[in-house]
Order: C-alpha cells, then structure tokens, then sequence
C-alpha cells in the first residue's frame, strides 16, 4: 500500500523499539519509519528504503498507547524518537503524533533524519521537536550524489531552518575507510559543524559491515564489498582531531 493513500493518522512502519538508548536523550520510544530516497553506499537498513507495498501500518493512537505503558522509563528527558528510513516523508503525520506525545504524554519528541526531504510543514514539525538528530555524510555535494544519492545542499538546508527554529540539534557521521577518512575531510566537517551555534553534539561513527547479510537477503549488490569496517584506533584518533577544533553549543 502507498504511504499516500493511507489515512492521516495511519504512519507505514519498519519497526519500533521501546527501549532505545542511542536514538537521543534518555530512554526513547525509537519509531522506525518505512522509506528513503536515499541510498548511502554504508546503509544497513536496506529494508527500509521501499515505501510502496512495504512494511507495516500504525496508527498514532496505537503508538501513544503504546508509549503510555512505559512512561516512567521515558520521564527523565526520553520520549519519542522518529527515525527510518526517512521519517520526514511522513512529516505531516508526524506534527499530531508529536503534539500527543507532548500534551498528553509530556514526553520529548527527537526527529533522526537524513535531510533527503524538506516538507513544507517543517516549521510546523520543529515547533513540536525538542531534538534532531541530522546525518551529516559527506562534506560536499559531489561526494553526497556518488555516495547517497543526495545533495549536500539539503542538509546546510535543515541546519538554517532548525537554526531558525531555535530547535536542538546533534550531528552523525558515518567514517568509511578511503572515502572520508582523513584529517582534511574531517576539517571540512569541522568547518560546516562550526558555523553553526545551536549544534551541542557531534558523532563520528565508524562504519560497520553488520548490515552487509540484508543485502543478500534482499538480492541487492553490496556497494562496499570488501571495504573494511573502521577500526576503533582509527575513529578514536579522528575523533581526537574533530574534538580539538570544534565549538559546540
Ligand atoms: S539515509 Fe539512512 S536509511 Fe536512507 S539510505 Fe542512507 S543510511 Fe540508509
């Protein structure tokens, strides 16, 4: 079934997690929404991309239900967590769940986006968003559309509009052996990251290979085949680096 032929209060879903702890502050109700434009080489939710016809339905009453059963573990700053996939494809569903989780829940609501869409209710969206969490891959655009299939532009996009908003926000980047492994790249991110004041976290993640079986099982070609995962020495030098040049919030 078509994300766009379900009901306004229906969210086409992967999975969700009612203990995630990586997903944003505290303890979080982590929903993992089903869909992506985009096709980072480094994925390893390929089961997510596919909106049509793929995954499963749930409505936001279900979801604050299901949140109002764990609430005492979400109270100290955890709540809600839309992630995917890519959750602003359904971003204006998501401005009444987020509305609930707030008012009748009193949780937090965090957006784990990878900025491949700007819906025109992103203003609407980030008034009821206490954190997002934004992928920043790659440090130009030319390395963005080889290697996600994206833009750059997108990203410095979201970062203008949460920066506008006043909105919380924590950056991600997936390390790739020789892609953007080096000191230089690491200045570039560091640049980007610096120019902005309401940025309070920034992650350097060493790709894995433990999505690589999804690939298979879905009869896909591994883009990186071969690449080996980053090493912790390596991540841990490199982050080293980053941590002595940036200026967070
Ligand atoms: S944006 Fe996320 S879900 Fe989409 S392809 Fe990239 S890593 Fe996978």
């Amino acid at each position: 079934m078509s994300n766009n032929i379900l009901a306004d209060d229906i969210l086409n879903i992967h999975s969700v997690q009612s203990f995630a702890t990586l997903e944003g502050e505290g303890i979080r109700f982590a929903v993992f929404l089903q869909g992506c434009p985009y096709r980072c080489v480094y994925c390893h939710n390929p089961d997510t991309w596919y909106g049509e016809g793929q995954g499963t339905n749930l409505s936001i009453d279900d979801i604050v239900t299901k949140m109002s059963h764990y609430k005492g573990f979400y109270k100290n700053g955890g709540g809600l967590t839309v992630t995917g996939g890519e959750p602003l494809l359904q971003a204006s569903k998501i401005i009444e769940l987020f509305r609930r989780v707030r008012e009748d829940l009193g949780l937090t609501n965090t957006i784990d986006t990878s900025c491949a869409v700007m819906p025109d209710c992103i203003e609407d969206l980030l008034a009821l968003t206490d954190l997002v969490i934004i992928d920043l891959k790659f440090h130009n655009n030319a390395d963005y559309n080889k290697y996600a299939k994206g833009t750059l532009d997108k990203t410095i996009a979201m970062l203008d509009v949460t920066l506008k908003m006043g909105v919380n926000v924590w950056i991600r980047t997936v390390v790739v052996p020789d892609i953007n492994d080096t000191n230089a790249d690491m200045d570039k991110y560091v640049e980007i990251v610096n120019r902005y004041p309401h940025i309070s976290k920034y992650e350097l993640l060493a790709y894995h290979t433990m999505g690589e079986f999804k690939y298979a099982e879905l009869n896909i070609k591994y883009p990186l085949a071969g690449v080996e995962q980053l090493s912790l020495s390596k991540l841990k030098s490199l982050q080293k680096y980053v941590y002595e040049r940036i200026n967070l919030k």
